[in-house]
């Protein structure tokens, strides 16, 4: 079976606290790809995503350039609505047979994985990677047995970046140079993203 980590998100924009989970993910666990797959619509968070779809995908397109185990999917953008885990599970073992999924997601979302839609059933499917992120506890004792047995606890170099971060501080015109790749940084800056 070829191992396949899948790293879901808004990607909105994508940085290096992502990068970082991806690549400690795929050693850690000995994945031979990881595949980037932008939601259109996630369920849990009201009031994303800011940037377009196809805005978000081509930010991971320049990020992940040149990587040889990653990989961007727009299977999420091009079935639209409401993003689920389990419906992207369900078709990527359709289109992909032979292939071994694991879910990787960071600390908060581990926290949240009792919630998602469908949980059990996707966690037939696949199992999860979970890595951890500063300021955030992760409770994974309080996981629900059915899901305890298929999380595995990973280590990164702890990145305080987030998505959030980015967006707040280009509203507030201050830098986010280095906390995404270059060419992710050039293109915000000369689409003029996530300004006030
Ligand atoms: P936002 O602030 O908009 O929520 P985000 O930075 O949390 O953005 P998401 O697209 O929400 O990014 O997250 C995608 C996945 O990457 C999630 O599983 C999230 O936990 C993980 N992730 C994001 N940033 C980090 C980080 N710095 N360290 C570890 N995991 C991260
Ligand atoms: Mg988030």
């Amino acid at each position: 079976m070829i191992q396949v980590g899948l790293m879901g998100g808004t990607f909105d924009p994508i940085h290096y606290g992502h990068l970082l989970a991806a690549e400690s993910a795929r050693e850690a666990c000995g994945l031979d790809e990881v595949w980037f797959i932008p939601s259109s619509t996630p369920p849990l968070k009201p009031n994303a995503p800011y940037a377009e779809p196809q805005e978000r995908l081509e930010m991971v397109y320049r990020a992940i350039d040149f990587q040889p185990y990653f990989r961007a999917m727009d299977i999420e953008l091009e079935r639209g609505g409401v993003s689920y885990t389990a419906d992207t599970v369900r078709e990527l073992k359709d289109l992909y047979p032979g292939r071994a999924f694991s879910i990787i997601v960071g600390a908060d979302r581990i926290n949240d994985l009792p919630q998602w839609h469908q949980i059990r059933e996707l966690s037939e499917l696949a199992t999860f990677i979970a890595l951890e992120r500063p300021g955030v506890i992760m409770n994974d004792k309080d996981l629900p047995d059915f899901l305890r047995g298929k999380v595995r606890r990973c280590e990164m170099p702890q990145i305080g970046i987030s998505s959030t971060l980015i967006r707040e501080r280009r509203s507030q015109g201050r830098s986010i140079r280095f906390l995404t790749p270059d060419k992710v940084y050039q293109f915000i800056r000369r689409n003029g993203l996530y300004e006030s």
